[in-house]
């Protein structure tokens, strides 16, 4: 073993040594469900980065593509019998490949430059709502239709000081699905609840920049949201972004999932709620079942008002993880075909008028999965809660 690779030498010797080559992940890894290779499993993954950094083997344009094609999903953590920290493990990896081709990242850079800087995104979204009038705006881009004019968020009535909460409003969400927040007011107030608009003082989260590998900019805009003083549970409808959240704000502020934040008040949401009779798919997005284990939950909050009906995929990644999307589009697709086969074959396997939508918490997947061919409404959980208040 040769001590003179430059390479991956943050990451821990002990979290590679934890993978004993079972195998009993590669199931669960979207990617190695496309290719069947080795190399695009987590397995594969975890021993080329050893091999790597222990100088056995070159760092390859093999080698980096198959590190930068992981999603970052984390289906395979919990997969894992011997309990890998794969996360621990692909993070500082992605940081170093990126660091090392930081010009061929520059449309990337420039994309979530935009994305943290509210008034460049917001010019942004009204010249693409006027391509979207005129029909110019293709729908691989995946950008959901945007108004000209953006609403104010509206919290009312305003009840007790003692129920209230703090919407973090972000980025992409704040931009394109405004509605979204709309909905989580509107049952938040339903609950009882204030809610204090997070707005842009907050910002964005800085979670696509750390997905991306931007790991200095990611702290940089994480040390730059506000620690307000006010001890308010914040509520985050992003699942990306709540998982994002739970870390930056672990000294000072609970941080909850709109799901899981719902789930905590069922009881009256049964109450609240009609039953409409149609049928809904939900589609886990991996930072909400793998990164914080919140699934079943969103089953039973639907399931006041839906007839759910589970995908047999056990939670494979839809492909959109983020901006891999944007950077990785081939492998992507590709893990995204798998999702629509799937979901085809649930609707068609039940009656194919009878599904009427699709569900994911997440703004990457609903968008990702609203820009393929599927015909089939996609909506966030929060969107079909509220519609179905009495
Ligand atoms: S990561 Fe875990 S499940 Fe996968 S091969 Fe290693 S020990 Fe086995
Ligand atoms: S994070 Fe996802 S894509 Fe990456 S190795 Fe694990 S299961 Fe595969």
């Amino acid at each position: 073993m040769s001590i003179s690779s430059p390479h991956f030498q943050f990451v821990n010797e002990e979290d590679l040594n934890t993978c004993v080559n079972c195998g009993l992940c590669l199931p669960h890894c979207p990617t190695y469900r496309v290719t069947g290779e080795d190399i695009y499993s987590p397995r594969g993954r975890i021993n080329l980065i050893r091999s790597v950094k222990h100088g056995d083997m070159e760092l390859t344009k093999e080698v980096v593509n198959s590190l930068d094609t992981c999603i970052q999903c984390m289906g395979c953590e919990p997969a894992c019998p011997s309990g890998v920290q794969y996360h621990n493990i692909i993070s500082p990896v992605k940081t170093e490949i990126h660091q090392r081709r930081y010009w061929r990242d520059i449309p990337l850079r420039f994309g979530l430059y935009v994305v943290s800087h509210l008034p460049l995104l917001r010019l942004l979204t009204r010249i693409i709502s006027v391509f979207q009038v005129l029909k110019a705006v293709p729908k691989r881009l995946q950008i959901p239709r945007v108004p000209f004019r953006r609403q104010q968020l509206l919290n009312y009535p305003h009840l007790s000081r003692e129920k209230e909460v703090i919407l973090f409003t972000g980025c992409v969400m704040d931009a394109w699905y405004r509605n979204v927040h709309e909905d989580t007011i509107t049952l938040l107030n339903a609950l009882g609840y204030s809610v204090v608009i997070s707005g842009d003082e907050y910002g964005c989260c800085g979670a696509l920049h750390e997905h991306a590998g931007f790991t200095k900019t990611a702290e940089k805009i994480q040390g730059n949201i506000p620690r307000s003083t006010d001890n308010a549970t914040i509520i985050v409808n992003s699942a990306g972004c709540s998982a994002s959240l739970k870390k930056t704000f672990k000294d000072s502020h609970e941080v909850l999932d709109i799901n899981e934040f719902l789930y905590r008040h069922i009881s009256d949401l049964h109450k609240l709620l009609i039953h409409r009779k149609e049928k809904v798919i939900i589609q886990e997005p991996c930072h909400l079942r793998h990164v914080q284990g919140i699934s079943l939950e969103v089953t039973e909050l639907l399931g006041i008002a839906f007839d759910v009906v589970q995908l047999d995929d056990d939670g494979l990644c839809c492909g959109a993880g983020g901006s891999f999307s944007f950077s990785q589009p081939e492998m992507a697709n590709a893990v995204r075909g798998r999702k629509i086969a799937e979901i085809t074959r649930v609707i068609e396997s039940i009656s194919p008028d009878s599904v009427r939508y699709v569900s994911s918490a997440n703004p990457g997947c609903l968008s990702f999965l609203s820009s393929s061919a599927i015909n089939i409404e996609i909506q966030h959980p929060v969107t079909l809660l509220k519609q179905s208040l009495r």
